[in-house]
């Protein structure tokens, strides 16, 4: 993957000014952002969002129809024999310990919540398989709750736009929360992912199409060093535009 450029010394508030040009961009290219993971009610959501760890939104999104038809609630599923959950989930990554997860998260739903989900992210994180991640995603698409989730995509963006130098997606998270508005957290995050997972990718970021380009130090460097290695056709004179086809990073 290459690196993110070193950022360079800016002050507080030519950051912040950088960061509202930014969130302009965003807004215009991604405005509704909003999970690709396929979700009726914050039960599912929840399941959904634990069942995302290390696996794709697809492969989530095609597993899920069978687990929700067989367990549709969190009493149904605090039932299931954690083998009968693996047998569908099976073609997910870490799929034994995450059938483990949901129904033990299923049980203390019935037992502490009364079979239902909790919109505070203090009380998610206490679920089984649930940590702040998933606790953040959930309580801000769900119950809309303020909140700057950071996954692999979101740090990977945040870092090549210099937003943060961070490495921990916590410490990500409250870079990002201390330059967007509150009112914006919720799009920042969904925005952010939509942006890493189609055109700022791991291994071949589209720069030279990348509405953020204008905005982005990594800019030049990326675009050099994908042209020198003969890994995109890089062409800056193309400009920057949104894209969102193409789904090969779909992590
Ligand atoms: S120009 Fe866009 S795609 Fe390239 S590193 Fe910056 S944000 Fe990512």
């Amino acid at each position: 993957m290459p690196a993110a450029t070193p950022c360079p010394q800016e002050s507080r508030q030519a950051k912040r000014q950088r960061a509202r040009r930014i969130l302009a961009a965003l807004l215009a290219t991604y405005q509704d952002a909003k999970t690709e993971l396929r979700h009726e009610n914050p039960f599912q959501l929840l399941v959904a969002t634990v069942l995302s760890a290390q696996s794709t939104d697809k492969g989530v999104n095609r597993v899920t129809p069978e687990l929700f038809a067989r367990w549709p609630t969190p009493g149904a599923l605090a039932k299931a024999r954690p083998e009968a959950v693996e047998g569908v989930i099976k073609t997910l990554g870490l799929f034994r310990t995450k059938a483990r997860n949901l129904v033990a998260l299923a049980q203390a739903l019935v037992e502490t919540y009364g079979g239902e989900v909790p919109p505070d992210p203090r009380e998610l994180q206490k679920l089984p398989g649930v940590g702040w991640k998933t606790a953040t995603v959930v309580a801000g698409a769900a119950f809309g709750v303020p909140g700057i989730a950071v996954d692999t995509h979101v740090s990977r963006v945040a870092r090549r736009l210099c937003l943060s130098e961070a490495k921990s997606p916590p410490k990500i998270g409250r870079d990002l929360e201390a330059l967007f508005p509150k009112s914006r957290w919720i799009f920042v995050h969904h925005a952010m992912v939509l942006h890493g997972r189609y055109v700022c990718t791991a291994r071949k970021p589209k720069c030279a199409r990348c509405p953020l380009a204008p905005h982005c130090p990594s800019y030049h460097s990326l675009v050099n060093t994908l042209a020198e290695t003969g890994s995109t056709r890089a062409s800056p004179s193309a400009g920057p535009t949104s894209s969102t086809s193409d789904s090969s990073q779909n992590t």
